[in-house]
């Protein structure tokens, strides 16, 4: 075997295990490709949070049939999220029998062992454990979005939105240690990175299920205490669980980016209550409030959908005056899907499609006129960018601002992984471009 590939559907914590699959399998002395009909072993890491990553993973599994025919030794492997759900591992291997190795969340540890006892036995696996899921802190991890780095810092979510499947697939709450946590962190610096991105489901929960007791909050400050110039994020937050000890610990960090991912979902206190959300919009637009008040030209994103059963069209008016009201930096508009395993799937009252379609449109119309209004107001301001990535499509070089801002600029040497000042010279609809100063 000489070659690998891992496809990923999904969320930053999907897009994090697949590198540690990739440390995974570089450690075996594979080499990463993008080439099907080269790669000897082809991962794929599903995900179920939104059935269109779920039916693309299909389409894709499916498109391998013919390669399997004609190679036999070629080893295809599916993990992640849609194996983990009851039920699915079974189908998997109906539809594509095909398939190698099936293999859980739960099981992504042990996938080194897994892949050498297909090979030694030559028989198809389908390894799904249904115990205490093993969080996946030794394994090695092969980065690929230098000069930023994930560290999960929790895995599982107790909360239970209806819509959701995470808890079912995942499981409940667990919480690394501050002090690996802080190593992990250092080593990243020490290496070069200059972004930590703190993942969990739910990262206001962190440190719930630790003794001695310390909140998210109290990890923040051990990170951002941490020597060098480096930027801290993290995602996701739950509005229910979000404080002012938060808000504080933004403020007075100047290595906490000063920005949150608040998902909001519905701007119905009734649709809300329908996902188990536990708040209600004012309490949610109170929070807006205080993490404004709090913290000087925070920037707010979120997330939030239509069509949830039952949403009237009262309901979706209220999606769009939150929208209005709150003028997010950004959101990640979406349309709700059917999760079988969910107690959203059992409600009565599902939206005609038609009816989903017309409100996408119109909430995701309002959401790019905000952009573009903000995207004005950069218009001459300088601001500090870490540089990302260079596109070759479109020849800019892009960072982003503490704030999340995607900015466009032109450089004669290569900077990524610097830090630059940009002038804001120009924003063409959403896209905002630059000139270093
Ligand atoms: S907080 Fe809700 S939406 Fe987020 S992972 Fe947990 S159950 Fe899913």
């Amino acid at each position: 075997m000489k070659y690998y590939k891992v496809v990923t559907y999904g969320c930053q914590m999907n897009e994090h295990e697949s590198e540690k699959l990739c440390g995974i399998l570089e450690n075996l002395n594979l080499i990463k490709t993008d080439d099907d009909s080269l790669a000897d072993v082809i991962v794929f890491n599903t995900c179920t949070i939104r059935e269109n990553a779920e039916r693309r993973a299909y389409g894709n599994i499916g498109a391998l049939k013919k390669l399997k025919r004609d190679n036999k030794e070629k080893i295809i492997a599916v993990g992640g999220c849609l194996p983990q759900q009851s039920g699915k591992a079974e189908d998997l291997k109906e539809k594509f029998p095909f398939i190698d190795i099936i293999f859980g969340t739960h099981n992504l540890s042990e996938f080194e062992s897994i892949l050498k006892k297909r090979l030694d036995t030559g028989k198809k696996l389908i390894e799904i454990s249904r115990d205490e899921y093993k969080m996946p802190c030794s394994v090695p991890v092969k980065r690929s979005t230098y000069p930023s780095a994930y560290v999960n810092v929790m895995y599982g979510c107790n909360n239970f939105c209806t819509y959701c499947i995470v808890p079912y697939v995942r499981g409940r709450e667990r919480s690394r240690t501050p002090e690996e946590i802080v190593i992990e962190v250092e080593n990243l610096i020490k290496n070069g990175y200059k972004e930590i991105t703190l993942l969990g489901q739910n990262v206001d929960s962190y440190g719930k299920d630790l003794s001695p007791k310390v909140d998210f909050s109290d990890l923040l400050k051990m990170v951002a205490r941490i020597e060098g110039k480096f930027r801290l994020r993290f995602m996701s937050n739950h509005p229910k669980d979000v404080n002012l000890k938060l808000a504080q610990t933004i403020r007075d960090n100047d290595k906490i980016c000063n920005c949150i991912h608040f998902p909001v979902q519905s701007g119905s206190t009734e649709v809300l209550a329908l996902m188990n959300r536990r708040y209600t919009r004012k309490e949610y637009l109170d929070k807006i409030k205080m993490l404004r008040r709090t913290v000087k030209d925070i920037a707010i994103t979120t997330d939030i959908m239509v069509g949830f059963p039952r949403e009237s069209e009262k309901n979706f008016k209220d999606s769009l005056t939150l929208l209005n009201k709150v003028k997010y930096d950004g959101a990640f508009t979406f349309v709700y899907s059917k999760r079988s395993g969910t107690k959203a799937y059992e409600m009565d009252g599902h939206i005609d499609e038609e009816v989903k379609k017309q409100r996408i449109v119109k909430l995701v119309a309002l959401q790019n006129k905000i952009n573009k209004k903000l995207a004005k107001k950069y218009v001459g301001k300088t601001v500090e960018v870490l540089v990302d990535e260079f596109n070759e499509d479109c020849g800019y070089y892009m960072g982003r601002d503490e704030r999340g801002k995607a900015i466009h600029f032109s450089s004669k040497t290569d900077v990524v992984g610097q830090f630059l000042d940009v002038k804001i010279t120009k924003a063409d609809g959403i896209s905002i471009y630059g000139e270093i100063v």
